[in-house]
């Protein structure tokens, strides 16, 4: 049995299907974790990255060949 590090639901995980490296998500909160060992199992949550942003920094570089 394992719960939920942000709401503490039971994940009702079964722990001998999981695999370090691999993901669940939280059916409550929505949250995904990452299971970075499974004994004893251990969740890691998943920062999830604004690609967004990438594309707009790599927009300015011609801005400035004025030198
Ligand atoms: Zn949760």
């Amino acid at each position: 049995m394992a719960l939920c590090p942000e709401c503490e639901t039971d994940l009702d995980l079964d722990e001998d299907e999981l695999e370090e490296g691999g993901i669940v998500s939280c059916p409550e909160c929505g949250t995904d974790f990452e299971v970075v060992t499974v004994s004893p199992l251990e969740l890691n949550p998943v920062e999830e990255y604004d690609e967004d942003e990438d594309e707009e920094a790599s927009d300015e570089e011609d801005e400035e060949s004025d030198y």
